[in-house]
């Protein structure tokens, strides 16, 4: 999955750091990151690149987080014009492009971004807001709105009903391969409650022995994702939500496609393939 990277240890504790020339700079604009492109994967420029092409950004550069020790900064928009050899690239490329550790660094850091942009001002009174010292927040100095990264709970669910499981295709989004039932929490629900009423609503089915298999910090849509594997409870007729669904049905696992992507959904999918739903581990 996206986050596995390997012996890489991705360390997401908040700090104030100063960058060295070989820290990586991630640079975004609407939905791109600034990248170069090589044989091996992509890369990002470093802050020993940066500093001197472009010192207008000197003091701007805001610490994210550090994998093997490397940090990683994130700074204001930069021309690639400036950069040879790099070029702005769709962030939904870091499905498709490694190596892991940078596809993992570029998704994350577009999380960071998009909430570091979203709160540059209070959104209680309108001034500016400036970093917090002591851990990730934004605070307002002048009404005392604080603000912490956006991170949006949801679940993925594998229905199963003996050696059959429930794959879905979404309506209306580009995705058309088949899916698992997934839906955001609620305010005031636990994750299980979850679980049950996205079921309900996208397909008309109960659901019981809800068992969680893992999580994945799914950062293209500032979601942290729960798997849960659960049984059909009672009748298997499908009532298909039309407005979230265009197909709900029963697939043996013979017709679930091979694992062939990074997301939990996938690797639930393989799982019950393989005769899950428990792995072994
Ligand atoms: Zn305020």
């Amino acid at each position: 999955m996206i986050q596995d990277i390997g012996a890489g240890r991705y360390h997401n504790e908040y700090r104030q750091a100063v960058p060295k020339r070989d820290s990586c700079v991630l640079c975004y604009r609407k939905n791109e990151l600034l990248v170069r492109i090589q044989d091996e994967g992509i890369s990002f420029l470093t802050y020993g690149e940066t500093v001197e092409t472009a010192p207008e950004a000197a003091g701007v550069y805001t610490y994210l987080f550090s994998i093997d020790g490397r940090a990683y900064f994130l700074v204001p928009e930069l021309s690639a014009e400036q950069f040879p050899g790099t070029e702005w690239m769709p962030v939904s490329g870091l499905r498709r492009n490694g190596p892991k550790e940078a596809a993992f660094a570029g998704v994350t850091g577009y999380q960071l971004w998009g909430w570091y942009s979203a709160r540059r001002f209070c959104p209680a009174c309108g001034k500016a807001m400036v970093p917090d010292e002591r851990e990730r927040m934004m605070k307002c100095p002048a009404c005392g709105q604080t603000e912490y990264p956006k991170i949006c709970p949801a679940v993925i669910v594998a229905v199963t009903h003996g050696d059959r499981l429930l794959l879905t295709k979404y309506a209306g989004r580009d995705f058309k391969k088949y899916a698992l039932i997934a839906g955001f929490a609620e305010i005031g629900e636990t994750i299980e409650e979850t679980v049950q009423r996205e079921v309900m609503e996208e397909t008309g089915l109960r659901v019981k022995n809800l068992k969680y298999y893992k999580s994945q910090p799914w950062s293209f849509t500032d979601t942290l994702l729960f798997g849960f594997f659960a049984e059909l409870d009672g009748d298997e007729t499908i009532h298909l939500d039309e407005h979230e669904l265009s197909l709900a049905r029963w697939c043996t696992r013979d017709e679930i496609p091979e694992n062939d992507g990074i997301s939990l959904t996938r690797e639930m999918m393989q799982v019950f393939k393989d005769g899950g739903p428990w792995p072994d581990r």
